[in-house]
């Protein structure tokens, strides 16, 4: 069965679109540690991250860069933090989150909420300095 996140790239389920490649879609985490808390996939399903095979892998870092560089222009903070943990969606994601501490990448922290149009807001103008690079 296709994952939560394979239905996200085929539109069968919504997201927050910030990129999109042939390869590679980034969108925003809907129970977010941060303001801009990104994720970044690449489109064929591969459950663990370190089954990617490497030209992939390093694609997928190399889009996730460029995510975590237009997320930075758009929230104010000290730096981009980049993580993998994989424990709840089974289709590899690496987490952009803009930090100021490094409490800021505690899972355990509550998660903000945001409204659609707070969402669709942050999106656009993530999208927007994305299209610039
Ligand atoms: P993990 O697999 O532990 O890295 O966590 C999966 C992440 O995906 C969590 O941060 C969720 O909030 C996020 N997530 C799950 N479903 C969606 C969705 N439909 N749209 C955006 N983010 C999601």
């Amino acid at each position: 069965m296709a994952s939560i996140f394979t239905k996200i790239i085929n539109g069968d389920i919504p997201s927050y679109k910030i990129a999109e490649s042939d390869d590679y879609y980034a969108f925003l985490d809907i129970n977010p540690l941060a303001k801009g808390h990104t994720l970044v996939i690449p489109k064929k399903e591969t459950d663990y991250i370190f089954d990617i095979e490497d030209e992939e892998y390093k694609g997928l870092f190399a889009f996730a860069k460029k995510v975590g560089i237009a997320v930075e222009k758009v929230i104010p903070c000290k730096r981009i933090g980049i993580t993998v943990i994989g424990l709840e969606v089974p289709h590899a994601h690496v987490h952009i989150i803009p930090i100021n501490s490094i409490y800021d990448m505690d899972f355990k922290q509550p998660k903000l909420k945001f409204s659609n149009e707070e969402f669709t807001e942050t999106a656009f103008s993530i999208k927007s300095e994305f299209q610039k690079l």
